[in-house]
């Protein structure tokens, strides 16, 4: 069989083949539908999780949740809506039980200038990039404390520890996730409550779609961008290392080592 990009494969495996600890642990991806939220639901899936996808647009969720198997969940949230993100939580755990894994994917940006920037692109930002992960960050570690232990990772990004122009909100809002996200590891980490960033640099996503990689690429020392799987082993590692917590992440192809 010859596969072409973009061709999709169904990996079938046997509960046996996946790693006993995972098996059966709630998970929930905010973001996950697309991109790296969604390599990340797989990749926990295939390691016998029970995922709930969570997004704005339910039918992209829920065609993501169904490409995962059975047993998954779709549920549409917008992150920012403090109300929407209390009721996800109540139905993940009259669906599903208590999670045990977190993982905030879900994010915008709005690029431009800062001089260009419109106050309502910067707010939007912040409440899908900051304040939505507080929030899910809340309602989770609530349910964690009751379960004696969880994890969590965040989606920062290489521009929230170096900077960019044309970025200067989204990064402030990447930056402000990893102040959040090392301060929340302190609070909760006599509770068996781990909090980590994973820090990408180019993916190939919808978000990235509209840059030209041809161009970019020669800035980045593993010469390509990123595939969203690569992601997702880092998150999924920084979810089952039980000895790290308030650590960032980088994976950028080495980015971050340019000048
Ligand atoms: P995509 O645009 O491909 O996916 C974004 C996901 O977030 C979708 O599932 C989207 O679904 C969801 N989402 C967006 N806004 C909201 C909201 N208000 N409430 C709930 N869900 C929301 O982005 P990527 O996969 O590329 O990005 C994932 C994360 O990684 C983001 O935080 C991004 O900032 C970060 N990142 C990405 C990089 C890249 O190069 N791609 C680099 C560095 C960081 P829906 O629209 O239906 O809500």
């Amino acid at each position: 069989l010859e596969l072409k990009e973009g061709d999709i494969v169904f990996v079938h495996k046997k509960p046996e083949d996946s790693c006993a600890p995972e098996m059966g642990k709630v998970c929930a991806v905010f973001g996950g539908s697309r991109g790296i939220g969604r390599a990340v639901a797989e990749l926990l899936a295939q390691k016998g999780c029970r995922l709930a996808v969570i997004a704005r647009n339910l039918d992209v969720a829920q065609t993501t949740a169904r490409h995962l198997g059975a047993g998954h969940l779709a549920l549409s949230c917008d992150v920012s809506n403090e109300q929407e993100v209390q009721k996800t939580f109540e139905e993940m755990q009259r669906s599903l039980g208590p999670i045990s894994y977190l993982v905030n994917a879900a994010g915008i940006n709005r690029d431009a200038l800062l001089l260009r920037t419109k106050t309502e692109d910067m707010i939007a930002q912040i409440h899908t990039n900051l304040l939505g992960t507080m929030l899910t960050c809340r309602a989770a570690v609530k349910v964690m404390i009751q379960q004696q232990g969880g994890a969590i990772v965040n989606i920062g990004s290489i521009v929230g520890l170096k900077g960019n122009s044309g970025q200067s909100v989204y990064s402030a809002t990447k930056a402000g996730l990893v102040g959040f996200s090392r301060s929340l590891a302190k609070e909760v980490a006599k509770r068996q409550i781990r909090v980590n960033v994973v820090a990408p640099g180019f993916i190939r996503t919808e978000m990235t779609a509209h840059l030209e990689e041809d161009q970019l690429k020669k800035a980045i020392p593993l010469g390509r961008f990123g595939d969203p799987h690569e992601v997702a082993q880092a998150v999924v590692f920084l979810l089952e290392s039980p000895y790290v917590t308030g650590s960032v992440l980088v994976v950028d192809g080495g980015l971050q080592l340019m000048t």
